[in-house]
């Protein structure tokens, strides 16, 4: 393969700035513009030298660097690797790339650097997924969820049930394979027995993904009311405190903000914040049929309404349309007036109502209190053991458990037993997907089209 090079730290300045070369001729390439201080030493793995970057043509000192030393196959990509330190400024870390460039290396691809790691086989591609949660968590929580999947916590567990798939397979094989030597044909209990067992730990992965869900892409909420009610200052009022986490994705056709909070660890995704932000403009407001389909959309429903005013129609329309949701019911402008005993009547629907001011910032933390309560955080934090996150995963999880499920019928149905084989197989083969057996070269190259350059 050939030997790869990008910028690894974010851009920006910064006290420090990483440059990373992977590939065979990654030493030879360095060595054309890198000139250590002590000349005689011959790189070493886990070695780091000192010295100075210089344009080989104008003899020009470019930076002072620590160079960092990997040989294969001890390094992230299992090849030789090495780790340019430079100082943190876009020029200088564009003129060293530049330097590996024009001397051998080619451009890295995002991920590539993982890519290699997972294609050497240092890692699973259910790691390398992990990788990238890891990069791009908002919460301690993710963080840790996703270092679990990368310590292989989750690919340990896919392989402790496809190798009970396999031991299944090579019974069965070999019952189909060698009936002359009337190997005792895989009795239907024992098969049955296996494959409930291998259902069940399906079905529990599969379960783990509702909390997985949740912490992963944060709880979907959604900030509803009739216009004035205090949406925006509401959300206003969560973003300034400095839980809030904002992320902004520069698309093609249009750029796209996404904004969370975070309430004792778990991230709160707050749908359409452009659109809330609109209510701003007194020509757009979110109307009826959008806080309905935001209604739809959303975990958690917060619905504002102006507590010192009477409810108006919008707003018992909006009581309505939250009646079966997950939501908050929330009194705002307490600052300038009590509600009525006739509202306090009409709002008594089965959910929380918090009173406070979002001019003001009153009370907004009995609004994070009520979504503690809501969900069962403790639940979602648990230290259970596996969890999924990865939607790719889930769907390989459940069309294993379809497989295993049509064996089960099989067997049940008094079939025979090649086919409980092809069915048993195919639940291996979408476990295997999961780590990485079989997979296409699309799926890999839109797994790894995710990651940001320098990965
Ligand atoms: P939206 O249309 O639901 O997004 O409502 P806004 O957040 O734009 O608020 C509408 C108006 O109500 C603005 O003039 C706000 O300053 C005001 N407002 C919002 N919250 C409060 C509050 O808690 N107290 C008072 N007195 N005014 C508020």
């Amino acid at each position: 393969m050939s030997t790869i090079a990008a910028i690894s730290t974010a851009s920006g300045i910064g006290g420090i700035g990483i440059i990373r070369m992977s590939g065979k001729d990654c030493f030879e390439i360095l060595s054309k513009f890198f000139i250590p201080k002590n000349k005689k030493m011959e790189p070493r793995g886990y070695n780091i030298q000192y010295g100075h970057i210089i344009n080989p043509e104008t003899k020009q000192k470019i930076d002072e660097v620590l160079v960092s030393y990997f040989i294969e196959p001890k390094s992230y990509t299992k090849e030789n690797l090495c780790e340019i330190h430079s100082h943190g400024g876009n020029i200088i870390m564009k003129q060293i790339l530049e330097l590996c460039l024009e001397n051998g290396a080619s451009l890295a691809e995002p991920g590539e650097f993982t890519k290699r790691a997972f294609l050497n086989g240092r890692i699973d591609l259910a790691q390398a997924e992990a990788v990238i949660d890891i990069l791009n968590a908002k919460t301690e929580l993710e963080a840790q969820t996703a270092e679990k999947q990368l310590d292989g916590q989750l690919s340990h567990n896919i392989e402790e049930i496809r190798s009970l798939g396999i031991s299944l397979m090579s019974n069965i094989e070999a019952s189909i394979d060698y009936p002359e030597y009337d190997i005792e044909e895989v009795s239907k209990q024992e098969l049955t027995d296996i494959l409930l067992q291998i259902e069940e730990r399906l079905e529990k992965l599969i379960k783990s993904f509702d909390n997985g869900k949740l912490v992963k892409d944060g709880i979907k909420t959604a900030i509803v009311g009739t216009p004035n009610a205090g949406k925006s200052s509401l959300l206003n009022a969560f973003l300034k405190e400095d839980r809030a986490i904002v992320t902004e994705y520069a698309g093609t056709t249009r750029d796209t903000i996404e904004e969370y909070i975070t309430v004792n660890g778990i991230a709160l995704k707050i749908i359409d914040t452009a659109g809330i932000r609109e209510t701003e403009n007194e020509i757009e407001k979110i109307g009826i049929e959008k806080s309905k389909k935001l209604i739809d959309e959303a975990d958690l429903v917060i619905a504002i309404f102006d507590g010192s005013k009477e409810l108006t129609c919008e707003d018992e329309l909006i009581l309505k349309l939250i009646s079966s949701k997950v939501a908050i019911i929330v009194l705002n402008k307490e600052d300038i007036g009590r509600p009525s005993d006739e509202m306090l009547r009409m709002l008594q629907i089965g959910k929380p109502i918090v009173s406070i001011s979002a001019l003001k910032e009153i009370g907004i933390d009995s609004i994070y209190n009520e979504i503690i309560n809501l969900f069962d955080f403790s639940r979602i934090k648990q230290d259970s053991p596996i969890m999924i996150t990865n939607i790719r995963h889930k769907h390989l999880i459940e069309q294993a458990r379809k497989s295993a499920q049509s064996a089960l019928k099989t067997i049940h149905d008094k079939m025979p037993i090649d086919i409980i084989s092809i069915q048993i197989k195919d639940m291996l083969e979408y476990l295997g997907k999961i780590t990485g057996n079989n997979v296409s070269e699309d799926i890999i190259q839109d797994i790894f089209s995710k990651f940001c350059l320098g990965k």
